[in-house]
């Protein structure tokens, strides 16, 4: 394994990135948890800040076969946090936030880029009925969601016509761009569809908020504040605010089409650090599985704890998979599926039997998920935590 890669920085073009990740792995996990050929590795630029992973073999299939994200059902939602027994879904925190950082025109022109079944779009609409909204993927599976929503004319696929340039005020973008192989490329296309003077509203996963983005394989770009504000200066975009604490695991971003290009913005204050937190971030998982070889018993009888992306990392890494009994979940969506074959039961349904609990979860919150469930403490039930 070489230290440099031949391929250049995507964000800014940089000749030579270090490398500060690499599995070593045979399979990787996709962000939707499915089990993919090939190691994950990450690549850090010290010019601007950014991280690039490596990506999926043939992704432009994968993008229009195989991300299948909550296509089954146009209510399915997935849970941000639960306040006072209250569940609080991705889409409504997301609309709290669009609806907070940006103020519309009435029939403002808006355009939802890499929209997929366009939730997001439904719900602003639900709201602003005013709005003149447009949709915007690379896939066509979408389609019959979009069709329930806006007209032909309103819908794109893979390129936008040359009349929708210069026309919106508001581009938003939610947890699309991470997958984008060239975000140069795709930020100078949002640009080109923005409105002089518009807006762009965009999320993105914060890999120093959320570890399991370091190593989704899907995901091509651990974006960074550094490397933020130089894709949105070099394609024009200005007055940049990146929000780390709104939305826990993401980094909040709206910024303004000024005209003004500018490669000097690079925020270089803290560039040097980011090499060294990613490769803190490629020690936790080697750790964390370690720690899941090395809990295991012959004779277990296990539940992994969250049916997400760390649920799926501890499966995936069970040298005796066949001794969970269930994953544990609080989603009402979840419960009754199965994952990998293996049912997904509500927190009050671990089965009597099971002595080890796998705590699936972002480690940052763990402790506290657990530690308020009923059978805590329960005799001979060992916890195991990713670190
Ligand atoms: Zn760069």
């Amino acid at each position: 394994m070489a230290d440099a890669s031949e391929a250049g920085c995507p964000v800014c073009g940089a000749q030579v990135m270090e490398t500060v990740h690499d599995s070593k792995t045979g399979t990787s996990l996709s962000s939707l948890c499915q089990i993919l050929p090939g190691a994950k590795i990450v690549r850090f630029c010290n010019a601007c800040g950014h991280l690039a992973g490596n990506g999926v073999a043939d992704a432009q299939s994968f993008y229009e076969t195989d991300y299948r994200i909550l296509i089954e059902d146009e209510d399915e939602d997935q849970i941000y946090e639960t306040r006072d027994d209250r569940i609080v879904t991705r889409t409504d925190h997301q609309m709290a936030l669009v609806l907070d950082k940006v103020t519309l025109e009435p029939g403002s022109h808006v355009l939802d880029y890499g929209c997929a079944k366009a939730a997001m779009a439904r719900k602003l609409l639900d709201a602003r009925p005013d709005l003149k909204m447009h949709l915007f993927d690379v896939s066509q599976m979408y389609e019959n969601f979009w069709d329930r929503l806006v007209a032909k004319d309103r819908q794109a696929v893979h390129r936008t016509p040359e009349a929708w340039d210069g026309q919106f005020d508001l581009i938003t973008s939610f947890f699309a761009f991470e997958h984008i192989d060239d975000p140069a490329g795709a930020m100078a296309h949002v640009a080109r569809l923005l409105k002089s003077g518009g807006h762009l509203h965009m999320i993105v996963p914060d890999v120093f908020g959320n570890a399991a983005d370091f190593i989704v394989i899907d995901h091509v770009n651990h974006f960074t504040r550094p490397s933020l504000i130089r894709l949105l200066a070099d394609a024009g975009l200005g007055e940049a605010e990146i929000d780390q604490t709104s939305y826990r695991g993401a980094l909040v971003v709206t910024a303004r089409k000024t005209g003004v290009t500018s490669s000097e913005a690079t925020d270089t204050g803290d560039i040097s650090s980011i090499g060294e937190r990613a490769r803190a971030l490629s020690a936790f998982w080697t750790a964390a599985a370690v720690a899941i070889n090395s809990s295991e018993e012959e004779r277990d009888t296990a539940a992994i704890y969250g049916s997400g992306f760390y649920g799926a990392f501890i499966y995936a890494h069970l040298q005796r998979p066949g001794a969970v009994a269930g994953f544990i979940d609080r989603s009402p969506w979840l419960q009754g599926k199965k994952l990998f074959g293996v049912p997904i039961l509500a927190p009050e349904a671990l089965p009597e039997g099971v002595n080890i609990v796998y705590a699936g979860l972002n480690p940052a919150i763990a402790p506290g998920i657990i530690e308020a469930q009923p059978w805590f403490g329960r005799d001979g039930l060992r916890i195991v935590y990713l670190q």
